[in-house]
């Protein structure tokens, strides 16, 4: 079989993202190229010459991705912080912009002794998989709706298991029932939650509107109709100095603290940006008695 350079496959898949409209054409050209040769990205230059099976196979992964299907669902998983969960059909693709919740997140519980953790609206689990890879020591529950991503979440937690880590408790439940997880009332250390935000009919790029569900992404007319939900069960799960974190959209940087200053229980009411300057999550903690 004839052999040819990946470094100029590289550039051709490099050059053919870029033409569609891929905001990374070269990082997204390496990570595939990485993906078919089964190899970390940053070990790509020891395999010079590829095998035209391989150029085969990342000329149709290319092809995909110019037709924005998302780079995680070509890869067949996405990371967030210290984790890597399984995404596909049926469930949100974890964002980079949210490892910054993640960090502050464990920031809140560094000094507390097993900490109870809940995630809201978890979706692949990846935000409460990431808290129970850095603290082994957390009891983490992971909160979510919708069947396809619960099969998802499920998946992902027991691949966590299954490779020594600790347990990850899932609930099959409405974030905007009464009761939420009402055994955890007042006891729980840290609430984080990544909802479904986007105001309804905003207009989002190919990869999100043709592949995540829209049901992870819209949260009403306002995008905060689960929002609303999540501060008022997180006032009643969080125990006295416990924090609550929650991811939103750019536009919502000051009516999300708003919200949570409108709660008597909830103080320090903080506003966060992310790496790229925009609002993107609002923190709180209930008021010390
Ligand atoms: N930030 C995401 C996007 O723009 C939406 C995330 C969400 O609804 N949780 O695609």
């Amino acid at each position: 079989m004839s052999r040819k350079p990946l470094r100029l496959a590289i550039l051709e898949a490099e050059r053919v993202l870029a033409g569609a409209g891929v905001a990374s054409p070269r990082v997204d050209a390496e990570l595939l190229a990485a993906h078919v040769v089964g190899v970390p990205r940053g070990k790509l230059m020891l395999h010079p010459l590829v095998d035209t099976n391989v150029l085969d196979a990342l000329r149709k992964l290319v092809d995909r991705r110019a037709a924005r299907e998302p780079l995680q669902h070509l890869l067949g998983t996405a990371v967030l912080g210290p984790v890597e969960v399984a995404v596909g059909p049926g469930v949100f693709t974890p964002r980079p912009e949210t490892e910054l919740l993640l960090e502050w997140g464990l920031r809140e519980i560094a000094d507390v002794t097993a900490p109870v953790v809940v995630d809201l609206c978890t979706g692949t689990g990846a935000l409460a998989i990431a808290v129970a890879a850095s603290r082994p020591d957390a009891v983490v529950h992971a909160v979510e709706l919708d069947p396809a991503a619960l099969t998802w979440a499920h998946r992902n937690i027991a691949d966590h298991v299954a490779a020594g880590g600790t347990a990850v408790k899932l609930h099959a439940a409405d974030v905007r029932g009464p009761d939420l997880l009402v055994e955890l009332e007042t006891h729980v250390d840290l609430v984080l939650c990544n909802p479904p935000y986007v105001p309804d009919g905003a207009s989002l790029p190919p990869e999100v509107t043709g592949w995540d569900p829209p049901t992870a992404l819209y949260g009403g007319p306002d995008g905060l109709e689960i929002i609303r939900a999540v501060i008022s069960a997180s006032a009643a799960l969080l125990r006295y100095g416990g924090a609550l974190a929650i991811e939103h959209d750019d536009t919502h940087g000051e009516s999300v603290p708003a919200l949570m200053r409108r709660r008597r229980v909830l103080t320090d009411v903080e506003e966060h940006h992310d790496l790229a300057g925009r609002p993107r999550f609002a923190t709180a903690r209930r008021r010390p008695l």
